[in-house]
């Protein structure tokens, strides 16, 4: 499948947010956002206004490129929250919460969603029991995610383990890292996704 291999940085500068697309460095002092805090570019540093089109733009690129999708996929997920009972921006969210990439991210197995696919994709992880190796798998509630026993001596991997107390692990998940186990409690609430997006503005957008 195709990915963007470009830098990464320049993604969240181009947002004016921090996405934290890469790990430890997003919470030092090294983050690009926090030194350079304008768009990157030979104009970046132009005043311009921007138009109400452009501001939902923006807050719906932030979140696709955040979970590190295409448009195409992040559509599909749009219109199959909207095709759901409830409020679409909050159904888009929990749909984007529940991939296996952002759940084994959340969990703190590893260190960003990019780093998460590819050790799902090596078939790593087992969901209650079976292997999964599909990053775009939706976790629903009461689901065991569990590093592979032969997997757990990967020197990344282990790494991730060691430092997990220090990750800020949300509500809707447990982790027990002696046993290499997580569990998805329940689906989550808007104010557990922590993430800084205003998701009217996304709704709003597709709706044109
Ligand atoms: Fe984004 Fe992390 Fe780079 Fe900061 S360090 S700009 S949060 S990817």
């Amino acid at each position: 499948m195709a990915r963007y291999t470009g830098p990464l940085c320049r993604v969240c500068r181009r947002e004016g947010d921090k996405l934290f697309l890469k790990g430890d460095r997003c919470f030092t002092e090294k983050c690009s956002v926090e030194r350079r805090k304008y768009p990157p570019g030979q104009h970046g540093q132009r005043r311009t206004k921007i138009s109400d089109y452009g501001i939902q733009l923006r807050e719906k690129q932030k979140t696709r490129k955040s979970y590190g999708l295409f448009e195409k996929q992040f559509r599909i997920y749009f219109h199959e929250a909207e095709r759901r009972k409830g409020a679409t921006g909050e159904l888009l969210l929990q749909l984007l919460e529940r991939r296996m990439d952002n759940a084994v991210f959340r969990m703190g197995f590893a260190i960003n969603r990019r780093e998460a696919r590819q050790f799902i994709t090596h078939g790593h992880f087992t969901v209650n029991g079976r292997i999964v190796s599909i990053p775009s798998y939706l976790v629903k509630a009461g689901d065991v995610i569990e590093l592979r026993e032969k997997s757990r001596k990967i020197p990344t991997l282990a790494d991730n383990m060691s430092r997990l107390e220090n990750r800020g692990i949300p509500a809707w998940v447990e982790v027990d890292s002696a046993s290499f186990k997580g569990k998805v409690l329940h689906i989550p609430s808007r104010e557990e996704m922590q993430l800084p997006v205003q998701e009217q503005l996304i709704v709003e957008l597709y709706s044109k």
